[in-house]
């Protein structure tokens, strides 16, 4: 922090990306929060300005529903501080490489009501979620089939086809879809 920032105590707000002052963030200022494994932090002015890793929000954020405070009780696994707010974000998928937005509604869910990790972020659209929820369910499934070889009657041997039709394994697909067929 420059000298002259330091000066004029305002920091920037990570919702609205808008200058505040001290008195901007009353929601925020005096809440007690637990490092993992360490003593108690009274947050203040200067916490804030120097800790990047957490999102708080300044009141009118909060006021105008931009934003929901965070219960940090609620947060159990956490490496070093919980999320004292949530707010909207913008991500990027890692695996379609689309931007979609991560609500605070959603963030609270997971972080609070699911307990993920409070470190980790989302890393996957709620298509790509799904997509990758549904994979899993066909190997579970097709493993599940595969098991007892020997004991595939026709009904079995389509699903089969069906499958690694659906995982885009084509020739496989064919080769089910043929055993079937003999039947
Ligand atoms: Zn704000
Ligand atoms: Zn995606």
């Amino acid at each position: 922090m420059k000298l002259k920032d330091r000066y004029i105590k305002r920091i920037v707000c990570p919702c609205c990306k808008e200058k505040k002052l001290a008195e901007d963030l009353t929601l925020s200022l005096g809440r007690k929060v637990h490092m993992w494994g360490s003593r108690e932090i009274n947050i203040d002015f200067e916490f804030l300005s120097k800790t990047q890793a957490v999102d708080w929000t300044c009141d009118k954020c909060l006021n105008e529903k931009k934003a929901i405070q965070a219960i940090f009780d609620n947060q159990k696994y956490i490496d070093k501080l919980p999320r004292l707010a949530y707010f909207d974000k913008e991500i990027v998928c890692r695996s379609c490489g689309v931007e979609y937005n991560f609500s605070k509604e959603e963030q609270k869910f997971w972080y609070e009501d699911l307990q993920f990790w409070t470190q980790s972020d989302c890393t996957n659209c709620k298509k790509c979620r799904m997509k990758i929820r549904e994979e899993r369910n066909l190997n579970t499934e097709l493993s599940e089939l595969l098991k007892n070889k020997t004991d595939l009657d026709k009904q079995k041997l389509v699903r089969i086809s069906d499958i690694y039709k659906l995982m885009g394994k084509d020739e496989k697909s064919k080769e089910y879809l043929t055993k079937s067929r003999r039947k």
